[in-house]
C-alpha cells in the first residue's frame, strides 16, 4: 500500500521515541522509509506544540506536503503527537488537506487511522483524541542505533506548570510496572543495547501514582535506578527529565552509588524569582533549587547539571528577571534551554494580565544566552587535560572524526580507531561551549 512513507518529527525526546514506534507501526503495515516526502506515498508529521515557534515550523512543513499532495491526490497526509490534540476540529478546519490525526495517547492507533485514510467512499479525516487507557510506552520501537535505546517509563504529567500545555496533551501521569520494565530493559541488552534512557515529563516521580492506587511495593525512581543498575551487561543509564520538587536524597545517593548510572541531572528551573516560580505553580523557591544542585554537586563528582529557563513570564519585571540571572550565576550550569515565554492557549498563564512585551522577552532571553553560553564555555574547558569515557555514536559533523557522547552527556568528537558502538577512554584536547574534543 502506497509503498513508501516519510516521517518528519518535532520537539522533545518523548516526540523522538514516539517517533521510533511510528516507523515500527508503518514498516509492520509493509511501508518502507522514505528520506525525501517527494518520494513517499504517506506523509506523516509528528508535531510539538509546547510553543508557538513549533507551530510556526510545522505550518511550514505542511505548506509542503499539501503541494505535494495537489500533485497526487492518492497521496495521504497524516499528523501525530500534540497540535492535533491541542486543537482537534479547529486542527482539520486549519489544514482541510490532512487525511487523519491523533493525539500521544493514540499512537496504537495508527494503523486503523491509515486505513482509514485509504479507504475509498469515507468521507472527511479521521481523527483519535480519546484519553486512551492503552500505554503506548510498550509499543515496539524502530531504533536508529543498535546500542541505545529510549525506555519510556511513564506516560503524561500531573503538574499543570502554569504555563505548560503538556498535562492537556498527554493526559496524566502514569507510571509502567517496574516488572514490565525491567523486562524490557533486559530484553533491550540482549539484543545488543548498552545504553538506556530512561523518559519522562517528571522521572523522578516515577511510581508515586502506582503507590496511590494501591501498590504500595511499587518502587520509587531511586528503587528502578538500583534494580536497572543491577541488569548484567547495561553499561549506562540515563534520565529526563527531573522536577526539583521531586528530587529526594535517595536519588542523589543513586545517581552517586550506581556505576551504571550516568552523571548528568536535567533539571529545569525555569526562573529565579520566588514569585515567578509561584505564579508558574513549580512548587519549590529559588533558594530551595539552589540546595538540591548543591546536593548534587557535593555528592556526585562531576555531575553536570543543565537545566531549562523561561523568559518573560507574565509579570515578570526587571527585579524579577536579575533573581534568575543571579540563580543561574550561583547553579553554575553546564548548559542550558533558554526561551522566551509562548503563551498557550487554554493553559492559566495564558489569561494572566501583564504579558511581557515581546521584544522585552527577547531581550531577556539574549541575555540569559550570554551568560549561560559562558557557562558552558567554562564548564567544558574544564575537561580540557582531563579524561572522558566516551560511547562512540557515529561520524562527527565533518565525517573527519568519530563523535559520541560522555557520561556527561557532552557531545565528544574523538581523533583514533574507533567502532560505533564502542566505549572509550579519550584524553580531553580541546573545547568549545557544545563539544569536547580528543583522542583515544
Ligand atoms: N517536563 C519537563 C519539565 O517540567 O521540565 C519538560 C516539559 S517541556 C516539553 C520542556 C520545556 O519547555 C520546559 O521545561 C519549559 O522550559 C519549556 N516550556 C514549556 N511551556 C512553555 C511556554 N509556554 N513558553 C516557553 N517555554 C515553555
Ligand atoms: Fe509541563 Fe510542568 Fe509537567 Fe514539565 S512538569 S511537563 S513543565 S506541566
Amino acid at each position: 500500500m502506497h509503498g513508501r512513507y516519510y516521517l518528519r518529527s518535532f520537539g522533545c525526546q518523548m516526540n523522538e521515541h514516539d517517533a521510533e514506534r511510528i516507523r515500527a507501526l508503518l514498516e509492520a503495515e509493509g511501508l518502507e522509509r522514505a528520506d525525501e516526502p517527494d518520494d513517499a506515498g504517506v506523509l506523516v508529521y509528528n508535531t510539538c506544540t509546547v510553543r508557538k515557534s513549533a507551530d510556526d515550523r510545522l505550518a511550514g512543513h505542511l505548506g509542503t506536503a499539501a503541494r505535494l499532495k495537489r500533485a497526487d491526490p492518492s497521496r495521504v497526509v497524516l499528523v501525530t503527537g500534540c497540535l492535533p490534540q491541542a486543537e482537534q476540529a479547529g486542527f482539520f478546519a486549519r489544514f482541510p488537506f490532512v487525511d487523519g490525526a491523533l493525539g500521544p495517547q493514540n499512537l496504537r492507533r495508527l494503523p486503523e487511522l491509515l486505513h482509514a485514510a485509504v479507504e475509498p467512499g469515507v468521507g472527511g479525516p479521521a481523527g483519535y483524541f480519546e484519553d486512551g487507557e492503552h500505554f503506548s510506552g510498550s509499543l515496539s520501537a524502530r531504533r536508529e542505533r543498535p546500542y541505545q535505546a529510549w525506555v519510556q517509563v511513564m506516560s503524561g504529567c500531573t503538574n499543570f506548570c502554569s504555563y505548560c500545555i503538556v498535562p492537556f496533551v498527554r493526559g496524566p501521569e502514569r507510571s509502567r510496572p517496574a516488572g514490565e520494565l525491567v523486562g524490557e530493559v533486559r530484553g533491550l541488552v540482549a539484543d545488543g543495547v548498552r545504553e538506556v534512557t530512561l523518559l519522562g515529563q517528571n522521572v523522578n516521580a516515577y511510581g508515586g501514582d502506582l503507590r496511590r492506587g494501591g501498590e504500595e511495593d511499587a518502587p520509587s525512581f531511586a528503587g528502578l535506578l538500583r534494580s536497572l543498575d543491577a541488569v548484567e551487561g547495561l553499561e549506562r543509564v540515563r534520565f529526563m527529565t527531573s522536577h526539583p520538587k521531586d528530587l529526594g536524597d535517595d536519588l542523589v545517593d543513586a545517581i552517586a552509588e550506581l556505576p551504571s548510572v550516568c552523571e548528568h541531572v536535567h533539571l529545569p528551573a525555569q526562573a529565579g524569582s520566588d514569585r515567578v516560580l509561584r505564579a508558574m505553580r513549580r512548587g519549590y523557591t529559588a533558594a530551595e533549587y539552589l540546595e538540591r544542585v548543591h546536593a548534587l554537586r557535593a555528592a556526585v563528582p562531576d555531575v553536570s547539571i543543565t537545566t531549562d529557563l523561561i523568559a518573560g513570564f507574565p509579570g515578570e519585571t526587571e527585579v524579577d528577571f536579575e533573581a534568575t540571572l543571579d540563580l543561574v550565576r550561583e547553579a553554575a550550569f553546564d548548559a542550558a534551554f533558554t526561551f522566551v515565554y509562548s503563551p498557550r492557549q487554554g493553559t492559566r498563564a495564558a489569561d494572566l494580565p501583564d504579558q511581557v512585551p515581546p521584544e522585552a522577552r527577547r531581550d531577556r532571553v539574549e541575555r540569559l544566552i550570554e551568560l549561560t553560553q559562558r557557562q558552558a564555555l567554562a564548564s567544558r574547558l574544564a575537561w580540557v587535560g582531563r579524561r572522558a569515557e566516551v560511547l562512540v555514536e557515529g561520524l562527527s559533523r565533518d565525517g573527519l572524526l568519530h563523535r559520541g557522547r560522555s557520561r556527561q552527556n557532552v557531545t565528544v568528537n574523538v581523533a583514533g580507531a574507533v567502532e560505533p558502538g564502542a566505549i572509550v577512554t579519550v584524553d580531553i584536547t580541546a573545547a568549545t561551549s557544545t563539544t569536547l574534543r580528543g583522542s583515544v
